[in-house]
């Protein structure tokens, strides 16, 4: 199901043509559809079916209020990596009992922040990490349940900064170190083994890499099991990739599907941990074209949005279809499309055929999972507005930001 479509040559989301969000809203703006980010969520929940099984998305790909609201009332959990996605999650509504909290730098204070509201589980990716939880828990006369996240050390074979589960990441404990990290936690009195977490990476497109790594947890599982240490559920992590421009991923149900069969007669929980793969698509940016520039080489779209809006082209060289919102059967050369800040790496695609005339729209695809989230005031920019479409109606969730803003808690000097 794709909720952006054109209507009478307009491209829309859902019920409502995007020349309209911009007339009501400004650009640049993120336009998300509510249908399509239930139905997203309904994919994962579907292929779980039959299973004891948690969704918990990953807050970090789009952790706008609305849209976590929108996934805790169909009783998501939460993957989270700060204490400020916490309180987000508290804010949105999210159950805190359906929480966990990955990341290889937790501090003491985000510690006692997620052991005062309860989260499910720590994902502890360190042996120091784990002594100190166990001190702060101690400190607050609290048990913290926990799993290790375990690096499987298998090649995700998809972009090397997003690639997350190789011997030579940052993250995770090795799978030989494991077990007697495990065997210290039963040791510790103020932590509480609750499960084996692991993520091997981002955009993954083959479910052959997740399964592999999921051959390895589950034999730790069975090793630990031995050892007398049960484990009450299994944290495959989350993963799986969109179609940008060309590529096939496998459907939710066919990324399962080998999982699922590994895990068939096993009593464990089953979590998991999507975000690109229930935002990514369910999302655009709205742009305007402020000028064409027409050169001896290169032809410049340069737009209103840019690299702080959506960093994900300049930082990873990835690919956003972009499309006029509005079709016209003029001639359609070749584009840079641009934005105005003062980088050379601020483009949001190269080479990309326009038929479009100054003051047009454009929409980038796929831009609902690291867009927003990444965005940032360069240039002394405030972040573009957010919209949610349901239907014929639009609703902003986050108002655009004032110039004000950004520098009301600046301070010059006395
Ligand atoms: C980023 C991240 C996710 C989500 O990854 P997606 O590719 O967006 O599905 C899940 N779990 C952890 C630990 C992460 O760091």
């Amino acid at each position: 199901m794709s909720a952006f479509g054109y209507r009478d040559g307009v491209l829309c989301a859902e019920s409502v043509p995007l020349p309209e969000i911009a007339e009501r809203h400004g650009t640049p703006c993120y336009v998300y559809s509510r249908a399509a980010l239930l139905e997203r969520f309904g994919a994962f929940r579907g292929a779980l079916a039959g299973r004891d099984a948690l969704v918990c998305y990953a807050v970090k790909a789009n952790s706008n209020l609305a849209i976590l609201n929108l996934f805790a009332r169909e009783g998501a959990g939460f993957d989270i990596v700060s204490g400020g996605e916490l309180a987000r999650v508290i804010a949105a509504g999210g159950d805190p009992a359906k929480v966990v909290f990955s990341g290889v730098g937790k501090t003491a204070a985000e510690m006692r922040q997620a052991l005062s509201a309860g989260i499910s589980c720590f994902n502890v990716e360190s042996a120091a990490e784990l002594e100190r939880l166990d001190e702060v828990a101690g400190s607050l006369g609290l048990r913290a349940p926990v799993a290790l996240r375990v690096n499987p050390n298998v090649d995700p074979k998809t972009h090397p900064y997003i690639s997350t589960g190789l011997r030579s990441n940052k993250f995770g404990v090795a799978c030989e170190d494991a077990l007697p990290l495990y065997l210290r936690a039963r040791a510790l009195r103020h932590v509480e083994i609750a499960g084996i977490a692991c993520h091997i990476g981002s955009q993954l497109l083959d479910p052959a890499p997740a399964a592999e790594a999921a051959d390895k947890i589950l034999s730790l599982a069975d090793r630990l099991a031995a050892e007398g240490i049960a484990l009450r559920h299994l944290d495959l992590g989350g993963g799986l990739g969109i179609r940008y421009h060309d590529e096939t991923p496998p459907t939710v149900k066919e990324y399962f599907a080998p999982l699922l069969a590994r895990l068939a007669g096993r009593g464990e929980k089953l979590l998991v941990e999507p975000g690109r793969a229930l935002v990514g698509n369910s999302g655009v940016l709205l742009t305007r074209i402020e000028y064409l520039k027409h050169g001896a080489e290169k032809n410049f779209a340069i737009v209103d949005a840019a690299m702080n809006d959506l960093i994900r082209p300049a930082l990873y060289d990835a690919w956003h279809d972009i499309l006029p919102v509005r079709s016209r059967q003029i001639d359609a050369p070749l584009y840079e499309v641009v934005g105005p800040v003062c980088e050379s790496g601020d483009f949001l695609g190269h080479g990309r055929r326009l038929g479009v005339e100054a003051g047009d729209l454009l929409a980038v695809m796929s831009a609902g999972a690291y867009g927003m989230a990444q965005s940032s005031n360069y240039n002394s920019r405030p972040r573009a507005a957010e919209v949610v479409v349901d239907g014929e109606q639009s609703f902003v969730v986050r108002e655009r930001e004032q110039v004000e803003q950004l520098f009301a808690g600046e301070h010059v000097l006395p």
